[in-house]
């Protein structure tokens, strides 16, 4: 089998549908396992790391939310529980990190194919690829159909 484990990271909005129909379809195509991974970036991290007040109420909100919204994204595909993962950090540092824990050999991501000052900024799909523990594929985002 090419890959047995697809892991397609989504951001949740609109767009990431796209994405996670090109994920699903690759691993039906190949009869692979896919578990969806959502990232919920610290909310301190967002504010430059350096905020000088308790988020812990917050970032609990925040985690409830993108559970809610995980659990929705993933019905509208028939995707049980255990398909599904959220975690808390950094989206290439936690991207990386389920890859490996949970043997996956191919990682969906979304790419804007970003240019000029944009992509001087970086994208989370260029994050994802360096360092990535197996196959990447970066779905281009933001083109006609
Ligand atoms: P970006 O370059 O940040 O707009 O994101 C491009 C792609 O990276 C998205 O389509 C997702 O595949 C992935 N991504 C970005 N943020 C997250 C996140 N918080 N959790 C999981 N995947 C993400």
């Amino acid at each position: 089998m090419l890959y047995k484990h697809v892991l397609v990271a989504v951001d949740l909005i609109d767009e990431c549908r796209w994405v996670a129909d090109h994920a699903m379809a690759l691993a039906k195509a190949l009869n692979a396992r896919l578990t969806l991974l959502h990232v919920v970036e610290p909310l301190a991290m967002a504010y430059g790391g350096d905020v000088p007040m308790d988020l812990s109420m917050l970032q609990q909100q925040q985690f409830e939310q993108a559970r809610e919204r995980m659990q929705l994204f993933a019905g509208d595909y028939g995707l049980p529980e255990d398909q599904l993962q959220i975690a808390f950090g950094h989206p290439r540092q936690e991207i990386h990190r389920v890859a490996s824990e949970q043997d996956c050999d191919l990682i969906v991501v979304g790419s804007h194919g970003r240019h000029g000052l944009a992509l001087l900024l970086g994208s989370t799909a260029n994050d994802v690829l360096h360092g990535a523990p197996c196959d990447v594929i970066a779905v281009r985002l933001g083109k006609k159909k």
